[in-house]
């Protein structure tokens, strides 16, 4: 291992930088969420590496293939790249533990709740977790960011937490433009 000094803003896909219309596995399907491309640019700004950690069951699910993802998500990139946004990392996961299909069906460490993605983005980028950010519109989002003990936690939700939620370290917001912009630690 080496040292893990990176900032990172892990961002949710479906209801973070798209319209959560379920299961969008194309690119005519994607409406970017308002303040979206500001938000990336902001922290890219402050310093940090962008990686969107999305649970896709779309995939397990037979809906769109894991190329349909990566077609989709090379678009989005393209449009990030026009926007003056650098290299966004993605990483997904293509499981269901139970409407999986085949070896999609999989009690795996990757979907969240489960912190899976978060801390293979952090070996691969030298991720710092205690630096880094999670911004999510579910709690499972902002339960994985909690197991790795991230810095901090936005939960972008007209709904409450659920009932007994460990609130530490979340800030509930109701839009990406209510998102501060991070201090320069
Ligand atoms: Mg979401
Ligand atoms: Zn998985």
């Amino acid at each position: 291992m080496g040292s893990h000094t990176v900032k990172a803003l892990f961002l949710d896909r479906d209801g973070i930088i798209n319209v959560d219309y379920g299961y969008v596995g194309r690119y005519e399907d994607f409406e970017y969420v308002d303040g979206i491309f500001a938000l990336i640019k902001r922290f890219e700004k402050a310093g940090y590496k962008i990686i969107i950690v999305t649970n896709q069951s779309g995939i397990a699910r037979g809906l769109y293939s894991e190329d349909d993802f990566n077609a989709l998500m090379s678009a989005v990139q393209q449009d990030f790249y026009q926007a003056g946004i650098g290299e966004v990392s993605v990483y997904f996961c293509p499981h269901h533990p139970e409407h999986g299909i085949g070896a999609y069906k999989k009690q795996c460490a990757c979907r969240k709740p489960n912190p899976g993605m978060l801390l293979q983005a952090a070996e691969e980028h030298s991720v710092s977790l205690p630096l880094s950010i999670m911004i999510g519109d579910s709690w499972r989002d902002i339960q994985a960011g909690q197991k790795v003990s991230l810095s901090h936690c936005y939960f972008v939700s007209r709904k409450a937490p659920p009932a007994g939620a460990e609130l530490g370290n979340v800030t509930q917001v109701t839009s990406l433009n209510d998102i501060p912009v991070p201090s320069s630690v």
